[in-house]
Formats: structure tokens, sequence, C-alpha cells
């Protein structure tokens, strides 16, 4: 317990005042160099994540649809609901903010997770095939579960039925 490997920090500075936040923040990754520790960075934060993060997942309703190198992920999100997340994060450059994308409806409960890619009700892309078939993780350094990704994103494999 002394002398861990691995630490699972749940939203450790979401209560916190921004200044209190980044010196916890920098703390954190001070005792990381030192001690050589690995860190689940669990957060809701995007500039918290990008922050502190080497790698990056991007979870839907309890699913990674996204995961990678974290310049890779924010600089070239694949994923629909990575792109938007990325496009509601404030920034400094006020045209930035008209590229906001708001998506539809609300997020629906993870009781209920809707049949096919879960995301589908709430993209702007769906298409018949994400009603029907779930995406897989897919791609090589950067993976995404989208059967129709962004940029230059590979074309998710489809989840065996069942
Ligand atoms: S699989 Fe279809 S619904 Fe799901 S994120 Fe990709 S485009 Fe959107």
């Amino acid at each position: 317990m002394l002398e861990p490997e691995v630490l699972v920090l749940d939203e450790p500075v979401s209560a916190l005042d921004v200044s209190i936040q980044s010196s916890v923040l920098n703390l954190l990754i001070d005792l990381q160099e030192r001690m050589q520790l690995a860190y689940l960075f669990i957060s809701h934060d995007l500039s918290v994540v990008r922050h502190v993060a080497d790698d990056v997942t991007v979870m839907y309703l309890g699913r990674a649809v996204e995961t990678g190198p974290k310049d890779m992920i924010f600089d070239n999100p694949q994923h629909p609901y990575t792109k938007a997340l990325l496009s509601a994060t404030p920034r400094a450059d006020p045209e930035a903010s008209k590229e906001r994308i708001k998506l539809q409806g609300e997020l629906p409960s993870p009781l209920a997770v809707p049949p096919g890619c879960a995301f589908a009700p709430r993209c702007w892309k769906a298409q018949d095939k994400c009603r029907a078939a779930r995406p897989l993780l897919d791609g090589a350094t950067q993976k995404s579960a989208c059967f129709f990704p962004e940029g230059d994103g590979k074309p998710s494999a489809e989840a065996p039925a069942g």
C-alpha cells in the first residue's frame, strides 16, 4: 500500500477551486514522475484530462467509444461523440465557439441502452446500420467504435449478434 504502482483517481479535483485544482494536478504529476506511478484518471473535465493524460479513453453509457494517445484524440477525434464533447470545451477564440455541436435528445438511462450503436439516437450521422448493429472499437493506434467515423478514421467492424 505504501509503494503502489497504479492509482485510480475518480474525479480527484472536480470539487476544488480552479487555483487549487492546478496545484493538486501539478502535485500528482510530480508524484507520478518521482514514484513511477501509473494513474487511471477519471474525469468529465476535458481541460483536466488534457493536462494530465498520456492516453485517453472516451466512454458513453459505460462503453469505450474512442481510445488512443491524447494528442490524437484531441486533435483528430474520430467518434462523433468525442467530436461533440470537444466542441463544447471553452476556447480562447470566440469564433471557435460557433462550431459547437449540440446533441439531440437526452442521455438515455444506462439501464436501457439503445440497441445497435448506443449513441445513434443522438448522433447526427446515424443511419439504419447504426441502429441494427453495434460497432466494435477498431483501428490501429487510435481506435473508435463507429461505422461512419470522422476524418481518416477506420470504419468499425460489427459486434457479433446476441
Ligand atoms: S456508428 Fe453511426 S450512430 Fe454510432 S457514432 Fe457512428 S455514425 Fe453515429
